[in-house]
């Protein structure tokens, strides 16, 4: 849909509803979680939690409450932050063989005396409703069917909201993490865009940024991208959570210039925010799907 991937002489871009949208979608997920309920199956997620990290506790009730307004159960399992490795393991072996549980969640970041690599290899990959296990990282990278991390997922999610054509495109991913910037190219990739993927030790960040057709920006830095960084047009996803000098959470995307020249732009909070536990329900539905006998969807 080209004819309004414009803005032309200083309008101001479309700002996209992640509010609006994840409520769409989270209609269909409690469609579908009625669905299963006929089969006599209700869609559980095991949320657990080691230690008090309090952006973490935020994190959860948030994926708890998301999940009980769509009918999934949530099973939350908060442990204090001296719970052994061993213990998680054996908690988490638990779960993957517990036929009413369809979806394992640790919340990241675990303690630092537990190894990070170690629980998410330990969840069963059908049950890895986060995508972050390598059998799911390896599904996205070979196109098979797979869980795919819901923070790329959303954002993919927001682009086809608006009916955006990658094929072609020139798309700048900012950042490399294995949870949002690798498995975004991926996804980017996969709709046959040309994708480049800035880090921190990526030069002239801004040569780059102003060939974009498209920028993701998950870097974690507030005010990274800047109007002169950008081409009249672009769309704008900023991932990035940040706090401004007065403590207001704030992206990586200089919201109000850039705003000017993009052609859409998600705003920081209300964008890819509320996407990000959207498809975390999407996910847990459709690991129940997969986990039902007579349903096996891929
Ligand atoms: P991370 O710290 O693991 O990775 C940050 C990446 O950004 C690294 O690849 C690093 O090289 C790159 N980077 C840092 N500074 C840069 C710079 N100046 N120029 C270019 N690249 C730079 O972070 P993450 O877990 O991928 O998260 C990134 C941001 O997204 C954070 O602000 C995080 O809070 C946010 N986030 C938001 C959601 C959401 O739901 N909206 C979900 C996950 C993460």
């Amino acid at each position: 849909m080209d004819e309004h991937i414009m803005n032309p002489s200083g309008h101001s871009a479309q700002v996209i509803d992640g509010v609006a949208l994840s409520s769409r979608l989270r209609t269909g997920v409690t469609q579908r979680v009625q669905a299963l309920n006929l089969l006599g199956i209700t869609p559980r997620l095991a949320v657990i939690l080691v230690g008090d990290n309090p952006a973490s506790q935020v994190y959860v009730r948030n994926k708890v409450k998301a999940c009980q307004d769509c009918g999934i159960l949530s099973g939350l399992e908060k442990y204090d932050a001296h719970f052994s490795e061993s213990a998680l393991l054996a908690r988490i072996e638990a779960l993957n063989h517990d036929p009413a549980t369809h979806g394992i969640l640790v919340q990241l970041p675990v303690p630092a005396h537990i190894d990070t690599a170690k629980v998410i290899t330990a969840i069963c990959p059908a049950k890895d409703v986060d995508g972050f296990h390598t059998a799911n990282a390896g599904a996205l990278m070979t196109g098979v069917p797979g869980f795919w991390p819901c923070t790329p997922y959303g954002c993919m999610e927001i682009l086809d909201s608006i009916g955006y054509d990658l094929y072609g495109k020139h798309a700048v991913v900012i950042g490399c993490s294995n949870i949002v910037g690798k498995p975004m190219a991926l996804l980017l990739l996969q709709k046959n865009a040309t994708v480049t993927m800035c880090h921190i030790a990526t030069r002239d960040l801004k040569s780059l940024t102003l060939q974009a057709d498209v920028i993701v920006a998950a870097a974690g830095k507030r005010h990274l991208v800047t109007t002169d960084m950008v081409r009249p047009g672009v769309v704008v996803l900023d991932v990035g959570m940040n706090h401004d000098d007065a403590g207001k959470l704030c992206g990586d995307v200089d919201f109000d210039g850039v705003r000017t020249k993009a052609a859409y732009i998600t705003p920081v909070p209300g964008g890819v925010g509320p996407m990000t536990i959207t498809m975390l329900l999407v996910n847990t539905v459709l690991a129940a799907e997969r986990l039902a006998p007579s349903l096996g969807t891929t």
